[in-house]
């Protein structure tokens, strides 16, 4: 039998409708989870305790054990059994926090954020709140995580489901691209991986200029998702949320739902409106991106979104088998392994990106030889030289035989 085309790019199911409206309308009534209240605890303490979340700091290594702990408490409130929370090493000082919900099969759905934060201009030195990024979606998970496991309601999944918290997407997926590289290489089953990036600037309800309420809008990042993925989001925004769901588009590899397409798992992303309607007021990687400007009403409805996502492909049937058969690197989709941002700030304040910034530098310097403009410094020079001159002289000459 020959093998099936394109074994890079599965084509993953996605159910025709909806099919536990009145569980998951239940759950989001009745949770407790689902407030205002915690979402700003925890986003406040996200942005002003730490004060940056940066990859190579250890300001940015204790947001990931806080993460990580906070994870840890609701799964010890919620006694499921199948429930857990894990640390992923990096070889940098940031790790990734995951938290799994076991299900019957190891089929497994994923959801994710990103807790690196960064400021482009001194990235181990000025504060990186990163309120909107990506502490929106951090905050917004931690919701959805303890909906899923309220004590209540307990559930008991078919499929397997998973919450990655990214350390290191600043620096081009880095902490995505470990995780999910491996993934590949231990043969995971991933139905799907769907990212929240910038989640925290959705206006509930704009007005607009005849002064009648809109629904705010949630983006489908359109670049590189499959028809089936798209259409299947737009179901769940259109049952669960009163948002209303906008097609944008970023224009590179853009977020960590890019490691899920390069190791041929199906990525998606989801941020609030059009990224094209982004112009002034954008603070993103700088001091500037702090709690004040966010509007919380919206992430709920995130929130919401991520709990029936949960519910409805953790019961649904996807025909997974747990394992894959192949492994599989399709390389980055925008073709430049890591986006457009290989060359960022983020990467120069790397020692390696630092180090490729001097040298640039000095082959610069030693082809244009601006020091040739002023007379007075190639004096200085020539007598530095002569200086050397003679001093190489006294030292042949007096040498010892
Ligand atoms: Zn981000």
């Amino acid at each position: 039998m020959p093998p099936p085309l394109n074994l890079c790019h599965p084509t993953p199911i996605f159910p025709p409708s909806t099919f536990h409206t009145s569980q998951i309308n239940t759950l989001l009534t009745s949770a407790t989870a689902i407030s205002p209240t915690l979402l700003t605890t925890d986003l406040k303490h996200l942005t002003t305790s730490f004060k940056t979340r940066y990859f190579r700091s250890t300001a940015g290594r204790d947001a990931a054990v806080w993460i990580h702990r906070r994870l840890e408490s609701i799964i010890n409130d919620s006694s499921h059994p199948n429930a857990s929370v894990s640390f992923y090493n990096h070889t940098w000082i940031q790790p990734s926090v995951i938290t799994r919900i076991q299900g019957v099969s190891n089929t497994t759905i994923i959801l994710s954020t990103h807790l690196d934060s960064l400021n482009l201009y001194l990235p181990l030195l000025l504060p990186a709140p990163g309120a909107n990024d990506d502490a929106s979606g951090v905050s917004a998970l931690i919701s959805i995580i303890s909906t899923l496991l309220s004590p209540k309601l307990p559930l008991h999944f078919t499929n397997t489901l998973e919450f990655h918290f990214y350390s290191a997407e600043e620096a081009g997926f880095w902490g995505s691209s470990e995780v999910l590289g491996n993934y590949n290489k231990e043969y995971r089953d991933i139905h799907s991986v769907l990212q929240f990036d910038m989640i925290g600037k959705v206006n509930t309800f704009n007005n607009n200029k005849n002064g009648k309420e809109e629904p705010g809008e949630i983006g489908i990042v359109n670049d590189f998702l499959g028809k089936g993925f798209r259409r299947y989001i737009k179901l769940i925004v259109g049952e669960y949320t009163g948002l209303k769901a906008v097609d944008t588009y970023c224009g590179y590899a853009c977020s960590d739902h890019a490691s899920a397409i390069r190791f041929g798992y199906p990525g998606g992303l989801l941020t609030s409106g059009r990224l094209e309607d982004v112009k002034g007021g954008d603070y993103s990687h700088t001091g500037g991106d702090t709690v004040d400007k966010l509007d919380l009403e919206g992430t709920l409805q995130f929130v919401r979104f991520g709990v029936a996502w949960g519910v409805e492909l953790g019961f649904a049937e996807l025909g997974g088998t747990g394992r894959r058969g192949y492994l599989c690197d399709n390389g980055y989709p925008d073709g430049w392994m890591g986006g457009v941002r290989r060359f960022s700030a983020a990467r120069a304040a790397d020692p390696v990106g630092f180090g490729l910034w001097i040298l640039v530098l000095v082959v610069l310097l030693g082809v244009a030889r601006p020091w040739e403009e002023f007379p007075g410094l190639m004096r200085v020079g020539r007598r530095f030289r002569r200086g050397v001159r003679r001093g190489y002289t006294v030292l042949i000459r007096d040498a010892p035989d």
